[in-house]
Formats: C-alpha cells, structure tokens, sequence
C-alpha cells in the first residue's frame, strides 16, 4: 500500500452487470469501511435530469444539474433533494441515462468533488468505472473486475425475473454490450484495466469467492507498504 495519511481506498473498477455493487459492499462490511458506489450518482443525475427535462446530450445543462445535485446515501437507499428514489435510479433506462450523462468531460469534472468527499475514515470501498484512474489514483488496492458479457447478461437477467420484472435475455445482452461500448471508447475517463490493478474475473466465481479475493489482497497490500 502507498504511504499515505488519508483514509485508504480499496477502487473496484468495471463493467456493468460484473457485481461490482455486491462486492464492494461486502468488502466494505468486512473492513467497516464507507462505501461509494459512483454509477448511482450517474444515474442520479441521469433522474434529475430527466425530471427537469433536460436532454441527456446537453453536456453544459447536465453540468450545471451535476454542480447542485442534491444527494444523500443512507442505509442502502438513495435521495435525490430528500426523496427516496432508489427503484426509479435502478431502472435500465436509469441504467442507459446514467451511461449517457457520463460521456461528458464537463459532468464528470462537476462530480469528482462529491465522489472525493466519500473518503472518510476509517476507509472507502469505491466502485465504478474510473475510481482507480481518475478520482482515486492513489487507491491502495485497485481492482478490475469483470465477467463474460454473456454471464453478465445472464445475472442481470436472473435479478429482473427475481424482482418479478419482465427481462428479455437477448435486448439485456445487446444493452449491455452496447454500454460496454460506449463505456470503453469515450474519451472521458474511459473504463480500462489499470496497468498496477488486479484482475479479478467471476465468470466462474461467486460472490464470497470475490469478496475473499479481494480482503486478501488487500491484507497483503498493506503489509507490503
Ligand atoms: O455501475 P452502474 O451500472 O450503476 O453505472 C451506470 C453508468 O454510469 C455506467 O454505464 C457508466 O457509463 C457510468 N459510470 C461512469 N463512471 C463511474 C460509474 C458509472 O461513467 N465511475
């Protein structure tokens, strides 16, 4: 682990659907660390935009939203200026805003304060797509983690049909691809695997199998420092 006096920083990095969320969540637990999960704020503003119907593509409006949002985390739930909106936030058209919104340079720029505040002791857990390239570069431990596009299609479709919502395997499976896409080829914070992060792949790997891979690497990190 780099020598640092701030709180440390566990970055989980990756696309969509790999079960970053769950992971990073657990990891946190484990550690009673504070948790960020930065795709919710994409899609929080992606929300707060389309209430106020400004269009996704309108880079200088979504920044000038994205510069006075008004959010708050609390017990797993997400506010938007005081209202819980956490099943409007996961929806997939969230999901696809949310991707939309975060192509801008002038967004991103107008989030990275807010995404920073989250490191607080006695540690963060953040995950998202850029946590360790560009709000965290420091991260003690950073992770890449990803899974087959098609297992990826497959969870996300399983969670639908759990949560008793219609799911069509082959549009999730093109969705996705279509956000790995847009995800990997902007030109803003593009989602890559860092040169000095793991890579942890859950194709064939469940949940807890990720979770004890990362708290051991994390272990070792900090006895390396
Ligand atoms: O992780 P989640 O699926 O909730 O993220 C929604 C979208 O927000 C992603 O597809 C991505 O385009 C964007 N995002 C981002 N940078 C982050 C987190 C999310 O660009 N750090």
């Amino acid at each position: 682990m780099k020598e640092s006096l701030l709180p440390p920083v566990i970055a989980i990095d990756g696309p969509s659907a790999s079960g970053k969320g769950s992971v990073a969540e657990r990891v946190a637990k484990h550690f009673g660390f504070h948790y960020l999960d930065s795709g919710a704020i994409y899609r929080l503003l992606a929300f707060a935009a389309y209430q106020q119907q400004v269009a996704w593509s309108d880079e200088h409006a979504l920044a000038q939203i994205a510069a006075n949002l008004d959010i708050r985390f609390e017990h797993g739930e997400a506010y938007l200026s005081g209202e819980q909106v956490s099943s409007e936030i996961r929806s997939e058209q969230m999901g696809k805003g949310a991707s939309e919104v975060a192509v801008h340079p002038e967004v991103r720029t107008a989030l990275l304060q807010a995404q920073r505040n989250f490191r607080k002791a006695p540690g963060l857990v953040g995950d998202g797509r850029d946590i360790g390239s560009v709000i965290f570069p420091d991260a003690g431990l950073k992770v890449f983690l990803t899974a087959g596009v098609e297992t990826r299609a497959k969870r996300r479709y399983d969670q639908l049909i759990s949560r008793g919502e219609a799911a069509d395997y082959a549009l999730i499976l093109a969705d996705l691809q279509q956000r790995d896409l847009r995800d990997s080829q902007r030109a803003a914070a593009p989602l890559k695997q860092l040169p000095d992060a793991i890579l942890l792949d859950t194709t064939d790997k469940n949940i807890e199998q990720a979770v004890n891979i990362i708290i051991e690497a994390f272990k070792k990190a900090g006895q390396n420092a």
